[in-house]
């Protein structure tokens, strides 16, 4: 029981060690896919960035004006169009090509951009109202960039803005709203919708691989040690060839049981038993015959004991004892009779024993109330069964101190 609380600990402190591993491959795993979206989100943002100064460096680019490419109303430039060669141009700001790349990549890519300020010229740029706070803190703290995850009618997808400061090209139309240069007066949000998805799969199955194997190393190791144990502690506490407790397991239950007693103040009764003319039934029948008596001789014993205290032991060579807490005289002699009747009915010859033709046992009871010193009553025992050999054996006599 012991053997199997500790193996029984041994896989909790596995598992937990597993779990702690797991949740933290989970977070770094989750943690580190944020990280790569907000770069890409970050990189996608530098990259129009940079794709707006080129525009700015030429003062805006002229495209052909066709269904999808309309003049910009909110470009206040006379040379917004022009006509040359008959092809219809117009003037593509910074803020209009956002536009214009944005829906493009959203087709493509499923990346889209949104040009947006606390106070834009075009109604479309108004900030919705995840951009609008991340704008309004930009406005008040250094942190200029801001990015979460969302889950909507959309599906699940990544947003994020970074605030503008206004160059030269965009004061051509913002300067008389009061935008100064390097002024934070807008930003660009990115959202990202191809999301890569969370690879849990190699750290969940990794981990149940990994604790399904020490599982089972643990529980094969565990029940060998188990195993192990219990023949080790068999080995100590019974004896080899009969398979009831030995001496030593007596010794240490004797004493348990004398402070028991001394509790209760209730009788106690020992009982010495010695199988008679054992030497001659050695010497007629063989030693292998006789290994065989002793080992159906404690089991005669044992099977008569049926109280769970009661407790029976080799005590060496052809001894027994057998110890009876909570018995008195009588009851002790019922149990010596039932022992002496038991061993009878085995039925084995023995033709040279002086106590008739079959292997028998003489006993020696000795009974207290209230038991001082353990080693005295079985001494005391010992004189019981030494009266009953010389007075014919097969028999038992009680110790009466005379
Ligand atoms: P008594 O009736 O007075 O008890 O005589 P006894 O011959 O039984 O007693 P004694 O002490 O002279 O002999 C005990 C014998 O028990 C001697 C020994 O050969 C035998 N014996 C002790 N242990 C074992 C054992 O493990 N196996 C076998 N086969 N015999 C054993
Ligand atoms: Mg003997
Ligand atoms: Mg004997």
């Amino acid at each position: 029981m012991y053997m199997k609380r500790k193996l029984f600990g041994v896989i909790l402190v596995w598992t937990l060690g597993l779990g702690i591993s797991f949740f933290w491959n989970v977070q770094s795993t989750l943690s580190h896919r944020e990280a790569l979206i907000f770069q890409s989100a970050r990189t996608l943002f530098e990259q129009m960035v940079i794709t707006r100064q080129w525009n700015s460096s030429y003062n805006g680019v002229y495209v052909k004006v066709t269904d999808g490419v309309h003049p910009n109303i909110y470009l206040k430039d006379p040379q917004r169009d022009l006509r040359f060669n008959g092809i219809f141009l117009t003037k593509i700001n910074p803020s209009y090509m956002t536009r214009l790349v944005s829906e493009q990549t959203h087709k493509k890519l499923g990346v889209q951009f949104h040009v947006t300020g606390l106070n834009p010229l075009r109604p479309e740029n108004r900030p919705d109202t995840w951009e609008k706070a991340a704008l309004e803190s930009f406005a008040k703290d250094d942190l200029m960039e801001t990015g979460e995850f969302v889950e909507d009618e959309q599906g699940e997808y990544f947003r994020y803005i970074k605030g503008l400061a206004a160059d030269a090209s965009c004061l051509e139309c913002h300067k008389e709203r009061g935008t100064r240069l390097d002024e934070v007066f807008g930003g660009i949000s990115v959202k990202l919708f191809n999301l890569p998805d969370t690879r849990l799969t190699p750290v969940v199955t990794g981990h149940l691989i990994i604790w399904a194997a020490g599982l089972c190393m643990i529980l094969i190791a565990g029940l060998k040690l188990i195993k192990a144990y219990r023949t080790i502690y068999d080995q100590s506490v019974l004896d080899g060839l009969t398979q009831i407790p030995n001496r030593r397991y007596f010794n240490e239950r004797l004493a348990l049981e004398v402070k028991r007693n001394q509790r209760t103040n209730t009788p106690f009764s020992v009982i010495m038993a010695d199988i008679d003319n054992f030497k001659s039934y050695n010497d007629s029948y063989g030693h292998a015959k006789g290994d065989q008596v002793l080992i159906e001789v404690a089991k005669a014993i044992d099977g008569v004991l049926c109280r769970p205290l009661d407790f029976c032991a080799r005590y060496g060579g052809e001894e027994f004892v057998v110890i009876l807490p909570d018995t008195d005289e009588a009851g002790a002699g019922h149990i010596a009779q039932l022992i002496i009747d038991r061993v009878r009915a085995l039925d084995i010859d023995h033709h040279h024993s002086d106590a008739g033709r079959r292997i028998t046992l003489s006993l020696g009871i000795a009974c207290r109330t209230g038991v001082k010193d353990d080693m005295g009553l079985i001494h005391e025992a010992d004189v019981a069964l030494y009266l009953a050999k010389s007075n014919g054996k097969n028999r038992y006599e009680l110790f009466t101190g005379d």
